[in-house]
């Protein structure tokens, strides 16, 4: 599919007490329209910032994007003022988090909150904005939407302020949707519904999904393609079917025997070893001190990102 997002040579850096970290390095991808694309690793690994980076929310200081661009609709959002990208998000990107509860405002109810979305980027007025709620708690599978819009947050389970937070983030029609870690707060059960919703809605506005996500299993369930992110750079970049079947990064492969797979016995292999601190990275690969094929070559020099048979790999056995 043509992309609708393009990330180039993407770097975000930080100011740390203990010196620059780039928390996404040189980063390069592009979204599909109407495909889901995870991106996944460990907590650390840079894929929430990268979203961050996408949406222009980098808080600056301490962070900045130093180099690169974000290119949608042929502009480079990197280069927008605030006030354009304000009109982007909402408009046409849109982002929903891990935790809700953190996201929706706990003094304002929720047909109010949702609604105050449409008034600024719609224009609508109190009435029709309100109708507007109504109808996205409908769409999201909100029981009761007519009461439920003068529910305050706390008055919620989790899946359905999930819920609710996906109504607003697909308000106004964006094309492409950042989900952090949608469904990392929610039991298994709904997890498995906020899921199958997300996907439902993509397919309902021909938009795009970026999903963030470490978990391989929720991956497998959405995801058309993935990106594999590691220590703040991309490792390996391949779609759903060849990643599974033969993932080719050591790293990705020890992602994959690190998921449990329902009703086996087997035992989890986690990856031995910590991610590196971004401001001690180690020399050549960042990945060698965990990699049990690591040779002398990956202790020296670090691998590029090459392109093979329509995948993308970050390592020396593939150069
Ligand atoms: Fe392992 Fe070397 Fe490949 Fe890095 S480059 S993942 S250390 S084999």
């Amino acid at each position: 599919t043509a992309p609708i997002l393009k990330i180039k040579n993407l770097t975000t850096s930080f100011a740390t007490p203990n010196g620059i970290i780039r928390a996404v390095d040189n980063a390069s991808l592009e979204l599909g329209q109407g495909e889901t694309l995870a991106v996944v690793g460990e907590s650390g690994c840079g894929k929430t910032v990268l979203s961050l980076s996408i949406m222009g929310l980098i808080p600056d200081p301490p962070g900045r994007i130093t180099e690169g661009q974000v290119v949608y609709q042929n502009q480079d959002l990197v280069q927008m003022t605030d006030k354009q990208m304000q009109k982007i998000r909402g408009n046409h990107l849109s982002m929903i988090f891990q935790e809700p509860m953190t996201s929706l405002n706990p003094v304002f109810k929720i047909g109010d909150q949702i609604g105050e979305t449409l008034r600024l980027h719609k224009g609508l007025d109190q009435h029709e904005a309100e109708q507007a709620a109504i109808e996205a708690l409908i769409l999201v599978g909100i029981p009761n939407p007519q009461k439920r819009v003068n529910s305050f947050p706390h008055e919620l389970s989790g899946g359905m302020r999930q819920r609710v937070m996906i109504a607003m983030a697909l308000a106004c029609n964006p094309e492409i949707l950042i989900a952090d870690e949608p469904t990392t707060a929610l039991d298994v059960t709904i997890q498995a519904q906020i899921l199958r919703l997300l996907d439902d809605m993509k397919k309902k506005m021909n938009g795009s999904i970026m999903l963030i996500t470490h978990d391989l299993g929720v991956v497998a369930r959405v995801a058309s393609r993935v990106a594999v992110m590691y220590a703040g750079q991309l490792v390996e970049c391949s779609n759903i079917y060849d990643l599974f079947k033969e993932p080719l990064h050591p790293y990705t492969q020890g992602l994959l025997a690190s998921v449990p797979i329902l009703g086996s016995r087997l035992e989890l292999t986690p990856i031995p070893g910590n991610v590196p601190a971004l401001n001690n990275l180690p020399e050549g690969c960042r990945f060698h001190p965990r990699c049990k094929f690591a040779f002398d070559k990956c202790k020296q020099q670090e691998p590029q990102l090459i392109s093979k048979e329509g995948r993308e790999i970050r390592c020396w056995l593939h150069a």
